[in-house]
């Protein structure tokens, strides 16, 4: 660490004493997490469905020997997107990460995060051009004040030496929650709700893109986002979230 990087890191632990990410227990340096919450994330490794990345519980037969064994459901209906990755299974251990991040102002998280996304993202980040956010409607973006995914794509970004787009997609319509809805109703509920920026065709011709999110839940918002990109000429669109559900 640089002698001027100490510095910022001493005034920055002053003005706002080391807290769990999680938790907000106290914990010697920024970005961490205490031990219990730190215990409680499932963080996602191998062997994994070679799309959508969900974790197999047990490595799939013929799993490493050409290595793209693939789940049930990317099987029967291929998302649009090449691969999605995520950091953690969305569980009780890293719902309050994610809520945290999200409503409760915790973005000094992002860098963590970032880190940490770079990891589970090193295969997609390597071959990426760009990193895209999922958009917020400007009226969320009005009242939240910043956009969990634009600021987890900066971070990943960073670390990993990939140029960010924020604004690249735009909504156009803030769709209703997707909470209670099955996995049709979420596809209708974001069909058309995401459209390419005006004049920004030219970025996304032949690009290979990866999009950020805060959570993959069934994946609509995302498949319906690559959709916009791959119609626009994206050669290649790939996902990375914090974390993504798993059924069990
Ligand atoms: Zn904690
Ligand atoms: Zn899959």
């Amino acid at each position: 660490m640089s002698a001027l990087a100490r510095i910022a890191t001493t005034i920055l632990d002053a003005l706002l004493p080391p807290r769990c990410l999680a938790c907000g227990a106290s914990v010697d340096r920024q970005g961490g997490l205490c031990p219990a919450c730190w215990g409680g994330l499932t963080f996602i490794a191998p062997p994994l469905c070679a799309c959508c990345g969900m974790p197999f519980e047990f490595a799939p037969n013929g799993f490493g020997a050409s290595g793209d064994v693939l789940c049930g459901a990317c099987m029967a209906e291929p998302p649009p997107f090449a691969r999605a990755r995520a950091v953690l299974v969305y569980d009780d251990g890293s719902r309050p990460l994610v809520l945290g991040f999200k409503h409760g102002d915790r973005i000094h998280a992002a860098d963590a995060y970032g880190a940490w996304l770079a990891r589970a993202g090193s295969d997609l980040l390597a071959e990426a051009d760009l990193l895209v956010p999922v958009p917020l409607h400007r009226w969320r973006l009005f009242k939240r004040r910043y956009n969990q995914a634009a600021l987890l794509a900066q971070a990943a970004g960073r670390r990993a030496k990939v140029p960010v787009v924020p604004d690249l997609l735009v909504r156009r319509r803030a769709t209703p929650s997707q909470g209670g809805l099955d996995r049709g109703g979420r596809r209708r509920n974001v069909k058309g709700a995401f459209l390419l920026k005006k004049g920004t065709a030219g970025r996304v011709k032949d690009k290979r893109i990866v999009l950020v999110d805060d959570v993959l839940t069934t994946g609509a918002t995302l498949a319906e986002c690559a959709r916009v990109l791959l119609r626009a000429g994206a050669m290649r669109v790939d996902v990375l979230t914090l974390a993504r559900v798993v059924k069990t």
